[in-house]
């Protein structure tokens, strides 16, 4: 695993201070929560932290890199390392698999050091994972840490996010981000889209712009008038959304009709973009108060697509409301 690239993520420079400081004090927390959208370093950062518990160069001020445990970590190999992350085609991250890496946490570490586990995307934890690691929270054994990764909009049971040391992740300025992604990669132009589209996610952004963003923007250009003409399917619409991956389609839906808004109220937007599309058919002429209407549509879905709601059924019902009138 790369646990040398949350470090030069300049967003994170804050939170790694923050534990590099507690480790100083030999003070590392039992247990982390990271809280950010995709693309922001959640998972970097617990790399990062988790590497910096397990590294066994002293004092170290970051995980040296060099150590044996560092060389283990690098290979995916070190032996007190522990992560649980949702198993393909599975909707919830199963209680077993938690119950499996507290008993690990439980035995004693195999290099004499720190024990490490990480629950990768903790939101699609149903009630009985979540409970199932709460006396190991509130009894935390000495030199573990427990770290959990989570969206912003996670519905963790307070019992175990109140037990954590909350690190929320915000996305970095648009003009930093901008000038971060134009630095490491070379490539002076074109980020201001594939940034948009991912929040303002920097990592989201690149992952986006090597996808193909002009792709994804003509596809859902070429969805959205056909949405609105009624001459799509909003069963096939969506089952090709969800095999391709809704996120980055349901972030351009929320950019498009926030574009709309802010051009209707005269705002910052640039009003021929925001017309390059028309609007939906039953929606033209819409009013201002239906685009927000719409705006909150798009967000609900956003937020149940962290919950392990059937992602086609939720879709389909967000589709729904693009081609129909407004009430
Ligand atoms: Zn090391």
């Amino acid at each position: 695993m790369d646990f040398v690239k949350a470090a030069v993520l300049p967003w994170l420079a804050e939170p790694i201070e923050r534990l590099r400081a507690a480790g100083a004090a030999d003070r590392l927390p039992h247990s982390l929560l990271i809280l950010g959208a995709p693309g922001l370093g959640a998972a970097e950062l617990a790399a990062w932290a988790g590497a910096f518990a397990l590294c066994e160069a002293r004092p170290a001020a970051r995980p040296c890199g060099e150590c044996a445990a560092c060389a283990l970590l690098r290979a995916d190999a070190h032996p007190d390392w522990h992560v649980v992350r949702l198993e393909e085609d599975a909707q919830q991250i199963k209680v077993g698999q938690v119950r499996e890496l507290i008993e690990s946490l439980t035995q004693k570490s195999y290099r004499g050091g720190y024990k490490v586990g990480l629950i990768e995307g903790a939101e699609v934890l149903n009630v009985n994972g979540a409970n199932a690691f709460l006396k190991t929270l509130e009894e935390p054994t000495a030199r573990t840490l427990l770290m959990l990764t989570a969206a912003r909009s996670h519905r963790l049971p307070p019992t175990v996010a109140s037990r954590c040391l909350k690190l929320a992740l915000r996305p970095p300025e648009r003009e930093a981000a901008l000038a971060w992604l134009r630095s490491q990669s070379g490539e002076p132009d074109g980020w201001e889209a594939p940034l948009a589209l991912a929040g303002g996610a920097p990592l989201r952004a690149i992952e986006l712009r090597r996808a193909g963003v002009a792709e994804l923007d003509a596809d859902m250009r070429r969805d959205v008038a056909a949405l609105a003409a009624g001459t799509i399917d909003l069963t096939l619409l969506a089952e090709r959304w969800v095999r391709a991956d809704p996120a980055p389609r349901v972030a351009w839906l929320e950019n498009w009709v926030t574009t709309r808004i802010l051009a209707g109220v005269g705002g910052a937007a640039d009003a021929k973009t925001a017309e390059s599309v028309r609007l939906p058919g039953g929606a033209r002429g819409l009013k201002i108060t239906s685009m927000y209407a719409l705006l909150d549509a798009v967000r609900d879905f956003r937020r149940l697509a962290t919950t392990g709601v059937n992602p086609q059924l939720a879709l389909e019902a967000l589709l729904l409301r693009f081609r129909s009138p407004p009430p």
